[in-house]
């Protein structure tokens, strides 16, 4: 078993720093991605988690599913609160990294002014947005994540119930607050995460990550849900970039551009959604995006951008 682990360059799983036992649904995209996130945060941080379902899998019962300190918080306090902690922690002499683990319910809507004013203040934290597009906790009801016409468990009748405004893109509302680092990511794609989350631990002030993850309510298979991260991708709903000191913009990974079709077929929530509105506005960010790429070359002075 060793020998094998060494051979495809898997650590031990001793070493790993969320372990089996948690009580996530099979098929949670959140766990996959939260495991990726919290071995290459390492030992040193502390983490920060506003009421979600994190707040069960992380600490379920009177255990931890995490070798390394968890506070539990209310929505719209985390972002201060971890603002606080990295403020506490830097008087002491401690260099642990401050990390908030928020889903889309704290980040786009309910805690969206803590996040906001965080990212002004230029505090010295990681937000990373685990964004499955719903207060899934609750069963799945609609946030301002979750995209156009997606069928919402808001309801008496969910089916007469659909998420009736576009999906926000914060990615976006971040970059434009001229932070140090922003950044997309995707458990199904490991090197580029992990890379992502190791260059903002290295970098001070406030950062943030957007993560795609997949939820059981949107009605897929468990055993799909990272096929469905993968197609997210791959069909450009959901695209892989960075952007640096608000400016600088890196697209990190040139999808397939596999039909959406593939994407939205493989969830019962986006059966009665109209297709042609999504495959719209993939193509406008797509160009968006790529001319903010090209605006600025590789290298056009960082302020705040560690070596
Ligand atoms: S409801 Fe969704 S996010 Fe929550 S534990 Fe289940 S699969 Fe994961």
């Amino acid at each position: 078993m060793d020998a094998a682990l060494q051979r495809l360059k898997i650590g031990p799983f001793a070493e790993d720093l969320f372990h089996p036992g948690h009580n996530a649904c099979p098929g949670c995209g959140s766990t996959t991605a939260l495991r990726m996130v919290l071995n290459a945060c390492g030992r040193k941080c502390v983490f920060v988690v506003p009421a979600s379902c994190a707040s069960l899998y992380f600490c379920p019962s009177d255990t931890s599913a995490a070798s390394v300190p968890v506070i539990h918080t209310v929505f719209a306090g985390a972002f201060a609160e971890a603002e606080g902690i990295a403020y506490g922690l830097r008087a002491q002499g401690r260099e642990e990294n401050v990390v908030v683990w928020a889903g889309d319910g704290a980040c786009y809507d309910m805690g969206f002014s803590g996040l906001s004013g965080a990212a002004v203040r230029d505090a010295d934290i990681l937000v990373v947005c685990n964004d499955n597009e719903g207060y899934q906790n609750t069963g799945g009801h609609q946030s301002s994540a979750t995209p156009q016409d997606a069928l919402m468990q808001n309801g008496y009748n969910p089916d007469d119930l659909v998420g009736s405004s576009r999906r926000k893109d914060l990615a976006e509302i971040m970059a434009s607050h001229g932070v140090p680092y922003v950044a997309t990511a995707s458990a199904a794609y490991p090197e580029d995460l992990s890379a992502k989350v190791t260059k903002a631990m290295h970098m001070k002030g406030f950062r943030f990550i957007l993560l795609l993850t997949p939820c059981v309510t949107w009605g897929y298979e468990s055993r799909v849900s990272v096929k469905l991260a993968r197609l997210a991708v791959e069909t450009g709903y959901f695209p892989l970039y960075e952007v640096d000191a608000g400016v600088r913009y890196r697209i990190t990974h040139e999808p397939e551009r596999r039909p959406f079709e593939e994407f939205a077929q493989l969830q019962k929530r986006l059966r009665r959604a109209d297709l042609r509105i999504a495959k719209r506005e993939i193509v406008q960010k797509w160009e968006d995006l790529r001319f903010k790429a090209s605006r600025y070359p590789e290298q056009f002075h960082l302020r705040a951008v560690a070596g």
